[in-house]
């Protein structure tokens, strides 16, 4: 960690913990590793929800990771659908899009608005309700096909491969191009964007993915 990086992270973790008191850092040679401690939801008149009690890992690529949140409590029943593990870990995002929100860099602030809230917002209502009024998130194989449909805007699932294919073997094609998805625009002005952002899920991903599109 630069020292600058290390600044940083520090200030992010300060202002975690100013937002939720409750929780604590812990440090390994002045280093921050984890948050941890009772997570109060509240709701938008600040009256209490509920709380769990988490600890939340920060990784070591900081920013450049995304962080790992552990429900400590057991609250939460372990299952499936419940997007938890037996050992309390939560899933709170599929592992394609945390490769490109990471690469992007996240800071812990933004993952604990972003993701933590509305995570344990989601188990809240799921307690009172089930999930059928829920929105849901996949956290399989199956769902690989429909994140591809939805980040690259196709249907198709033989030109998702195509795509899949040109990016995994780093093949750029020219920005003036006809684009790979057959739209006849250039490459440019359709899935130029896309595509780069599809390269921070690494090749060896995508390889899988193009498996499991089949
Ligand atoms: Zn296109």
């Amino acid at each position: 960690v630069t020292k600058k990086l290390l600044q940083q992270l520090k200030t992010d973790v300060q202002d975690v913990l100013c937002l939720h008191p409750e929780l604590t850092v812990k440090e390994s040679n002045g280093i921050p590793k984890w948050v941890e401690g009772d997570y109060y939801v509240r709701d938008l008149d600040g009256v209490e929800q509920g709380v769990f009690n988490i600890r939340v890992h920060i990784p070591a690529e900081y920013p450049y990771g995304f962080p790992i949140m552990v429900e400590v409590s057991t609250r939460i029943e372990r299952k499936i659908d419940r997007h938890i593990s037996l050992k309390g870990l939560t899933c709170q995002e599929i592992t394609q899009k945390e490769k490109m929100i990471a690469a992007a860099g996240i800071t812990l602030r933004r993952y604990f608005a972003e993701y933590v809230h509305k995570y344990l917002c989601w188990q809240l209502i799921y307690e009172e309700e089930g999930n059928e009024n829920l929105e849901e998130w996949a956290h399989d194989q199956s769902s690989t096909l429909a994140f591809y449909q939805s980040h690259l805007n196709i249907q198709n699932p033989i030109l998702i491969r195509r795509c899949l294919e040109h990016v995994a073997a780093n093949k750029v094609s020219g920005r003036n191009d006809p684009c790979l998805c057959n739209s006849g625009k250039k490459t440019k002005h359709c899935h130029e964007e896309a595509f780069n952002e599809l390269k921070f899920i690494g090749k060896d991903q995508l390889l899988k993915d193009i498996q499991t599109i089949g």
